[in-house]
């Protein structure tokens, strides 16, 4: 593993090209291949391209090997990554410097290659694409342009290495690296069908004749017209200017990012004083166009770089970083707004700043263009993504003139103020990784059914598809597999499952709860009059359930499939514990509940309800071997007011549960806490008849609220009041008095304290509603001899939960404390596992699609408004193919490779540069750079480096040096026997040498 990277030869790269697309029939990783309209191009810098649209100056831009994915994916504009005299390693970036998850965050400020290196990289890009335009026909071999970008000041500018590069840019003919180019086409001559010598010799050497600069933050004025004159005069260049979005004044970007909810960004007014001031950029702006159009060059400006803001919470190991993505549109829209107005929208705008897929046509059609993207680009689908995008502005009219659209340009910067796309959700995303650490071989998984995600480990992408395919029955067959509620978690489940969605990297998470009931909806009936009903096992042990809640249900249905003679103890008058007797009917119906008890008794769970169960001698007595407590958490609670009472929440809820139109509450009330049970006492709340106000008061703000995200939306939906940041203290004369808190230090969890700030508001309340929490009857079990912690806890065997009294377990609330249905499930599975054999794993092998294409199909396609694809449909059927790090790597470091008729996924050193993308979308806990099987291309690559990982010393005799689990051997493939490695990487490393061998060169 090492930060540097190795480019790779003009040999090499033909020969890369060539055997991959001849082998797999892709380009560096590259699926899909765009083919341009020839005949459709629109002029810049008297030069055409196809689609005025491709990679920003970043990371996809760097090395050769990324614009030719570029291309091949159907990018036709490309901003070169940006040289400045700082160079190579002297920029010392350190790394991880890119995080992308959602609004992306790096601190690679220019090339990390030489500045002759990335001349050399950008001319073979070139050549290369002059190559691959005409032998696959993939457009005009003149279709597409080459942007310089260039940094820093004037001083660094003028110096020889720049002045160098800029020069040779424009004409790479008489350089070294241009005969080198000619050389390896002509030696791969006889592999092209569609290129010839006269073809060679037409190829222009004119790389690049356009140029946009960017300048360092604080950058003065007259140095910026001094570079930009000296580009457009001394040079002869088309020029473009950078513009920061600091041009917009602190007041609108902290307003702006602390509206979307961007509020935890963190970033002072220096740049703001010290950037580019807009009323000095005018004019300076104007001077310029004027000399450009007087010397018949180009000239605009570009919108915008990225935005500079503190390392607030080690999103990487840099002293600032800088802002891309979604969150930057709102900014960079408002610039082009602003200065398009300024010159009444004839300043050609090249722009990026959070365009992607969403918002592409609209740029496009209020007069933006070129658009570049590199945010979009990082995530899952990566370079992929850009086939799409092409597709829809080739589709719209290009224009033949610059004239911005003034109006449409408003209603964007509206759009980006209001559209749920560039708001930040209320609550921070929680990880979207899986506990799981990544393994060598064979590592495709959906992580929704990781730890972390489904606790009942449920065959979702299989019932995705099955539904997907209107087999509802199929679906609903999987899903009761490991899943004894289908209807009761179909509609409150808490689907930690969507957390882990890779779909959310795409648009958002599938709504993997709604497809289960509508598979329960749909297949309900044919599942209860075709299911056949268990046959009773002979002399097998009688189990007692107490609680029939979810997880009581659970064991009842359970056991009574395997055979099993069970019997649930009930106290209220019906099953369904907190769901039949709590939450309220809005949210779940007591006739889904139902269906769900008729499930169990089909099976043939007996259940007694209307009182408490037997003691546990009278259990023993009436011949039950086995108990399993399912009691819940229903212990209060209390609120400590100095005056006045609160009530409680839970008897609250079922109160109204009974009877949800009966007002004895008054016209004001008041919810404290800030988790799912005071949103639905506040929803509850808000239904009776005759209330005024409903409000729920918390001591921290709404993001730090424990309720999930949906539950706080509903509720904000339902014009509850929020009154954030209050701590109640006491309750007099139909006041709730509360001190106002403000939120200081982060605790170890992350979440600011609240702390006191001695100022008191004063509530209007008829009734407050204590919703602060519940908690397991620990003096119950101690009366029944079970042992609990300290803390209340029942003591448990964690593997079977299984208590200190042998046969006696205790299961989901009653275990865990107030915690989620799904887990009341999970638990029910454990404790049954260990009376008997649940078979409860039936479904496994149709996760996977036989049918490799058809998830490969769906990445890098986002889903707009207009496409009508059903959740199911949006699956991306990760355990079939994952690949996402394949595809978010801009440099193609990690690649496919197939082994024994199994993709495997091989890292690439000498292609990495340490950027540490893979990592952020690569679902288990683990970087794919770091632990991927790594070939290496030189011995000293590969004792630099600490990866399990390979060297071929020899092709002919397959000698390698190999690294793995820590030892360091020489093998001979052909020979060696009885080496401690492992068959399958034997069989990757031969793979790679035999099919694989452009892999290897330098
Ligand atoms: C207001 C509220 C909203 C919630 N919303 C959600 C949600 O949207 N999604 C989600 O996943 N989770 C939600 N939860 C949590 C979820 O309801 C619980 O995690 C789940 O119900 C736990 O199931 P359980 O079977 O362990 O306990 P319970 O549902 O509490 O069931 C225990 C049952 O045992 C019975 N019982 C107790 N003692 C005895 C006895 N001695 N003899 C016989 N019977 C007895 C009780 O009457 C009860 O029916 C919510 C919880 C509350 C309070
Ligand atoms: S896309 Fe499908 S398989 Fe992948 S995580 Fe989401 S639901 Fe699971
Ligand atoms: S392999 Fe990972 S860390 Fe290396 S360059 Fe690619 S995305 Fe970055
Ligand atoms: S991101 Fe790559 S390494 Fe991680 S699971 Fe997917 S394919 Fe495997």
């Amino acid at each position: 593993m090492s930060d540097v990277m190795r480019p790779i030869s003009i040999e090499s790269l033909l020969d890369w090209v060539m055997k991959e697309y001849r082998k797999t029939g892709t380009i560096f990783g590259i699926r899909q291949f765009y083919k341009a309209d020839k005949s459709k191009k629109i002029s810049l810098f008297n030069e055409k391209m196809e689609v005025p649209f491709g990679p920003a100056a970043g990371p996809q831009t760097q090395l050769a090997q990324n614009i030719v994915a570029a291309y091949v994916s159907g990018a036709r504009f490309f901003e070169l990554k940006t040289v400045q005299v700082i160079d190579g390693e002297d920029t010392g970036i350190a790394k991880p410097c890119i995080s992308a998850r959602d609004e992306a965050y790096n601190s690679e400020w220019s090339t990390e290659l030489r500045v002759p290196q990335a001349f050399e990289e950008y001319t073979k890009a070139w050549f290369v694409l002059k190559l691959l335009s005409r032998e696959f026909d993939l457009g005009d071999p003149d279709g597409f342009i080459f942007n310089m970008s260039v940094g820093y000041d004037l001083e660094g500018i003028l110096t020889p290495k720049i002045q160098k590069y800029i020069h040779d840019m424009q004409d790479v003919s008489k350089t070294p690296i241009w005969g080198e180019c000619l050389q390896a086409a002509r030696k791969y001559m006889e592999q092209f069908t569609r290129i010839d010598e006269e073809y060679l010799n037409e190829i222009s050497p004119y790389v690049s004749r356009s140029i946009t600069l960017s300048t360092l933050h604080g950058c003065p004025p007259d140095e910026i017209e001094k570079i930009a004159t000296h580009f457009i005069k001394e040079q002869q260049l088309h020029t473009f200017i950078k513009c920061n979005p600091t041009l917009l004044g602190y007041d609108y970007a902290r307003e702006m990012m602390n509206k979307l909810g961007f509020d935890y960004m963190e970033f002072d007014d220096h740049h703001f004083v010290e950037d580019l001031q807009f009323e000095e950029a005018v004019p300076m702006l104007k001077r310029l166009q004027n000399l450009a159009d007087r010397l018949q060059r180009n000239f605009g400006v570009k919108i915008t770089n990225t935005f500079p803001v503190d390392v607030g919470q080690n999103e990487l190991p840099a002293e600032e970083m800088f802002m891309s993505g979604r969150a930057l549109f709102p900014l960079s829209i408002a610039v082009a707004k602003k200065l398009s107005d300024a010159f009444s929208g004839k300043l050609q705008i090249s722009y990026s700043g959070g365009a992607d897929i969403f918002n592409i046509k609209d740029l496009f059609e209020a007069g933006i263009w070129p658009i570049t993207v590199a945010t979009t680009l990082l995530k899952p689908g990566g370079y992929q993504r850009i086939q799409q995008m092409s597709n829809v502005i080739s589709s719209l009219e290009y224009p033949n003139y610059i004239q911005l659209e003034l109006d449409k340009l408003t209603e964007l910067v509206e759009k980006s103020k209001a559209q749920a796309l560039y708001q930040k959700p209320i609550k921070l995303p929680i990880s979207p990784k899986i506990k799981e650490k990544l393994p060598l071989l064979d590592c495709y998984t959906a992580p929704c059914r990781g730890t972390g995600g489904c606790p009942i480990d449920q065959d979702i992408p299989a019932y995705l598809r099955y539904v997907s395919e209107g087999k509802h029955l199929e679906a609903l067959k999987v899903i009761v597999d490991k899943n004894p509620l289908p209807f009761i978690t179909g509609t409150i489940c808490a689907h930690p499952c969507q957390t882990k969605c890779t779909r959310q990297f795409y648009e958002n998470s599938i709504d993997i709860r709604g497809v289960k009931l509508e598979a329960a909806e749909n297949a309900y009936d044919e599942l209860m009059a075709t299911m056949e009903k268990p046959e009773r096992k002979e002399n097998a042990p009688k189990t007692a359930v107490v609680g029939g809640g979810p997880a009581g249900i659970s064991a009842g249905y359970l056991l009574a499939r395997e055979g099993y003679p069970v019997t649930v103890f009930e106290k209220g008058n019906d099953a369904g514990g907190v769901c039949s007797q709590i939450v309220p009917e809005f949210r779940i119906s007591m006739e889904s509940v139902q269906k769900d008890v008729d499930m169990a008794k089909f099976m043939g769970a007996e259940f007694k309800t209307g009182e408490a169960a037997p003691a546990i001698d009278s259990l023993k007595d009436a011949g039950y071997e086995n108990i399993i407590y399912a009691i819940g958490a229903h212990k209060h609670n209390n609120l400590r007011l100095d005056k006045g009472e609160a009530i409680n929440s839970l008897e609250f809820l079922s109160d109204l549960r009974v009877d949800p139109r009966h007002n004895v509450y008054g016209e004001d009330i008041v919810v404290i806490g800030g988790g799912n049970t005071a949103m639905d006492c506040a929803r509850a709340a808000k239904r009776l008849p005759g209330v005024k106000n409903v409000s729920l008061v918390y001591r921290r703000d709404k993001r730090n609220m424990p309720a999930d995200e949906e539950e706080l939306l509903t509720t904000l939906d339902e014009d509850v009041t929020f009154r954030e940041l209050l701590s109640p203290v006491s309750l007099e004369n139909g006041y709730l008095t509360c001190e106002v808190m403000k939120l200081g230090k982060r605790d170890e969890s992350g979440r600011q304290r609240p702390e006191s700030t001695g100022q008191f508001v004063d509530i209007k309340a008829s009734t407050v509603v204590s919703a602060i929490g519940e908690k397991v009857d620990d003096s119950y079990f101690n009366e029944l001899g079970i042992q609990t912690d300290p803390r209340g806890r029942v003591l448990v065997d964690p593997d079977t939960l299984e208590t200190n009294l042998e046969h006696v377990y205790v299961v989901g609330d009653a275990h865990r404390g107030p915690a989620t249905i799904v887990e009341a499930i999970a638990d029910a599975t454990k404790a049954c596992s260990s009376i008997c054999e649940i078979h409860n794993k039936n479904y496994e092998r149709a996760n996977k699609n036989i049918d490799l294409q058809e998830p490969r199909s769906k990445r890098g396609i986002l889903l707009t408004d207009e496409d009508p694809v059903s959740q199911a449909e949006r699956c991306l059927e990760c355990s079939t193919i994952c690949e996402s790090c394949v595809d978010v790597c801009p440099n193609r470091a990690n690649v496919v490779i197939n082994v024994n008729d199994r993709p495997q996924i091989m890292h690439i050193d000498r292609m990495c540069n340490e950027c540490g993308n893979c990592e952020t979308f690569c679902p288990y806990s683990s970087a794919p750079y770091k632990v991927k099987f790594t070939l290496f291309n030189n011995e000293e690559d590969f004792y630099n480096s600490t990866n399990q990982g390979f060297y071929v010393i020899d092709q002919a005799t397959k000698t390698c040096l190999v690294r793995y689990k820590d030892k360091e051997q020489t093998v001979e493939l052909n020979t060696t026997s009885n080496t401690d490695i492992a068959d399958g990487i034997i069989d990757l490393m031969e793979t790679v040498i035999d099919d694989y061998d452009f892999c290897l060169a330098n």
